[in-house]
């Protein structure tokens, strides 16, 4: 048995919401698929606008919400007041580590944020949807810099 792909999911998910599958949406999220890192907004309309895609901030505004309710993209972190993604279906859960100075941001996986969220879920009887961890500080070489 095969995995869906990323697109069947996005779309299943669309006709179960009762929304529009709009060619938009779907340039919207090829786009997110090829983007292995951390994007912002204006960098994934950046990408779109050049590539000749006409399509607005406030499409991929309203569409992000819906990749990440269906579970494709999570949000990573707030820098400067705006959000940064990253698309994760189909990744290996990872924690960030944040520099203050220069801005790097660095993956790391642990098991033990899992077992943290189980025991949470166990204690509280809550659903866990997602583990979002990040650690914020300075990495060595901007320590040794001073
Ligand atoms: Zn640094
Ligand atoms: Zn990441």
């Amino acid at each position: 048995m095969s995995q869906p792909s990323e697109m069947e999911i996005f779309r299943e998910f669309i006709r179960k919401k009762g929304l529009r599958y709009t060619p938009e949406r779907e340039i919207i999220l090829r786009e997110i698929l090829k983007i292995h890192d951390h994007f912002d907004v204006d960098e994934l309309y950046l990408r779109l606008r050049n590539q000749g895609h006409r399509i607005s901030k406030a499409s991929i505004y309203r569409t992000l919400p819906l990749l990440i309710e269906c579970g494709l993209v999570q949000e990573v972190y707030q820098e400067d007041g705006h959000m940064h993604y990253e698309h994760i279906y189909g990744h290996e859960p990872h924690a960030h580590f944040r520099c203050l100075s220069c801005r790097r941001v660095e993956e790391f996986q642990d098991e033990r944020l899992e077992e943290v969220a189980e025991e949470f879920r166990r204690k509280h009887g809550a659903e866990i949807k997602r583990v979002r961890y990040e650690l914020l500080g300075y990495c060595a070489a901007c320590l040794k810099e001073g």
